[in-house]
């Protein structure tokens, strides 16, 4: 980034009552209506740092192993500093990617961003604060300052089955180190240089895609799911429909193409290449077609299921049906 991350250490003092947010996640009551399979059972979203592929010379992938509520992690090395791309739900999980991001790092700077605020991408923040620089858009620090608190107890309890809530046991709202405005900034890691974008309200407040230009990679957060439903996290009063804006969303996903990345890191899912960000906007505008022949819900569910038969998380669906009917 141009400016620098050693400074505005005031906002990681105001960080001890912060806690890192992200988005929300369907109910397993909802999965259950949405898919009638009767009861769901969820692997522990933990991200598993074993095995980070190196999917462009100095770029990481820890990647989700497709289990809902864990998102694609990516570390990014330059000769000075290493960025992390998200950081995964709770202690465990950041500490793992922390710890993953050192070996590569030995002995760089590292710098965390998040994608998104929302809680499996940025619940576990606070492991990184002692040692690293925590970088986030204007937007994502607004959104955690104002309703950081309420995702983590919302997303608690509402959100993670009884099995798996102690994974939030001791989060606290993490805010950064230090922010920026407007629409992009670019960091410096020594050699190679990353554009950060923001995209504004769209997935949620204060999306952010990640731009490794030299090797044509870009994390996308999630304004992109591979062959998972996207998920368009309308779950009130948890998260409003004013924290959503599908309009700037398809907006968003046509700006990704226009970059042309030769290789998208999905929030969720697998890696692939522009056409992971066309499915996300072909499966927007299906919606709103099927939302505008006004058939009831069930009868929307299924054509959605019938027209992408093999995608994964149907709990999903609802809440964007349910978003766009309103
Ligand atoms: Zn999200």
């Amino acid at each position: 980034m141009t400016t620098d991350l050693t400074t505005n250490r005031r906002h990681l003092m105001q960080a001890s009552a912060a806690a890192l947010i992200t988005g929300a996640l369907p109910t397993v009551a909802s999965a259950q209506e949405a898919t009638d399979a009767g009861p769901t059972t969820y692997p522990q979203p933990s991200v598993d740092a074993r095995f980070a592929a190196e999917v462009a010379p100095g770029i990481f992938v820890i990647p989700d192993q497709r289990i809902p509520l864990v998102p694609n992690v990516g570390i990014i090395v330059g000769t000075e500093r290493v960025l992390v791309v998200d950081c995964g739900l709770g202690v465990d999980s950041a500490e793992a990617v922390m710890e993953t991001a050192r070996r590569l790092a030995s002995g760089r700077e590292i710098v965390l961003t998040l994608t998104h605020a929302h809680p499996e991408h940025g619940f576990g923040a606070q492991v990184f604060a002692p040692d690293a620089q925590i970088f986030y858009n204007r937007a994502q620090a607004d959104h955690l300052a104002r309703a950081g608190q309420g995702l983590l107890d919302g997303f608690r309890a509402g959100v993670l089955p009884a099995e798996h809530q102690f994974l939030l046991d001791g989060i606290e709202v993490t805010m950064p180190d230090e922010t920026y405005d407007g629409a992009e900034t670019r960091l410096d890691l020594g050699g190679r240089e990353v554009v950060l974008r923001s995209v504004g309200l769209a997935h949620s407040p204060g999306d952010q895609i990640i731009e490794v230009p030299d090797a044509g990679v870009l994390f996308a957060g999630d304004l992109i799911e591979e062959r998972i439903y996207p998920i368009v996290p309308y779950f009130p009063p948890l998260i409003g429909a004013e924290d959503i804006d599908l309009l700037a969303w398809r907006m968003a996903l046509s700006g990704i193409e226009e970059l042309a990345p030769a290789l998208i890191v999905p929030g969720h899912g697998s890696l692939g290449g522009v056409e992971i960000a066309q499915d996300v906007a072909g499966y927007l505008d299906a919606l709103d077609e099927i939302v505008a022949n006004g058939a009831d819900m069930e009868m929307m569910i299924a054509e959605v299921q019938r027209r992408y038969p093999t995608w994964e998380q149907a709990n999903y669906i609802p809440p964007a049906l349910e978003y766009l009917r309103r």
